[in-house]
């Protein structure tokens, strides 16, 4: 049976002592859950005893009060699913719980997080970062699982676990995308149909063999408002819109 906990202290102070010396694989997500989401939650269920995910849409990582507003939500399906996936537990902590300081303290890097999409939506990862090491910190997992789709976030988050000697085995896994090339967002649920239809051009682009201004070119042409497509070590990143909703990506090269 699948628990859904709110109360931090229930988790630390009941659930947690009791699995003993079981092993805990967690994954963080904002709901509105995919394939992409269950594949992580696949993932941590073959290495480890207990899987926890949580369903928190952390509004300090959001740089536009709109975006956050618009997110999609779905808690009672997402509850469903997750018992049909054969989680464990799913934690779904409220707002003045997890910032009893109301977001004066926080955590933050400044080196690669002021690129990409730090450049593009300041303070996002300040926020990313601090509910993420937050989690951690509560659920205290042996093992948590993030998706290559955000390779940036990703990144970070493990340089981060190495930085203040946290315990953890963080763990990418790789990008799961529909039939077309689409990398599965929650977001993608606010496309509408013809911009679903004309969205798989942006992952179609970044794996080819065009340069980056190239394919900038080519997304303005088909109606994309590109926010930045970077060559970054051996991998290639892109942020766009289309309408309002706004896309990210990244592929290896
Ligand atoms: P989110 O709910 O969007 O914050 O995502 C929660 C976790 O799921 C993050 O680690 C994401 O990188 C990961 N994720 C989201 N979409 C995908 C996808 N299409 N494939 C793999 N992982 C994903």
């Amino acid at each position: 049976m699948t628990q859904v906990i709110t109360s931090i202290h229930d988790w630390v102070l009941t659930w947690h002592r009791e699995l003993g010396d079981k092993s805990i694989g967690f994954v963080p997500t904002m709901g509105a859950l995919h394939a992409g989401h269950q594949s992580l939650i696949d993932y941590s269920r073959k290495d480890n005893d207990i899987t926890v995910v949580s369903l928190f849409v952390n509004p300090t990582q959001f740089n536009d009060k709109n975006d956050f507003e618009r997110y999609p939500r779905n808690d009672e399906k997402d509850i469903s699913l997750l018992g049909q996936w054969g989680v464990d537990y799913i934690f779904m902590p409220v707002y003045h719980e997890l910032y009893p300081d109301n977001y004066t303290y926080k955590v933050s890097e400044s080196s690669f997080s002021t690129q990409m999409e730090g450049a593009s939506r300041p303070g996002h990862f300040d926020g990313v970062l601090t509910v993420v090491m937050k989690l951690l910190n509560i659920i205290h997992p042996d093992r948590s699982y993030f998706g290559e789709k955000d390779f940036q976030q990703y990144s970070l988050i493990s340089k981060m676990c190495e930085a203040f000697f946290m315990p953890i085995e963080i763990i990418m896994c790789p990008t799961v995308r529909d039939q077309d090339g689409l990398a599965l967002s929650s977001r993608n649920a606010l496309l509408t149909e013809e911009e679903r239809k004309r969205a798989p051009l942006f992952h179609e682009l970044l794996r080819s063999s065009l340069k980056a201004e190239e394919i900038v070119k080519k997304l303005n042409e088909s109606g994309f408002r590109v926010d930045y497509v970077v060559d970054y070590e051996n991998r290639r990143f892109g942020a766009v819109y289309l309408g309002n909703t706004r896309l990210i990506d990244n592929v290896q090269r």
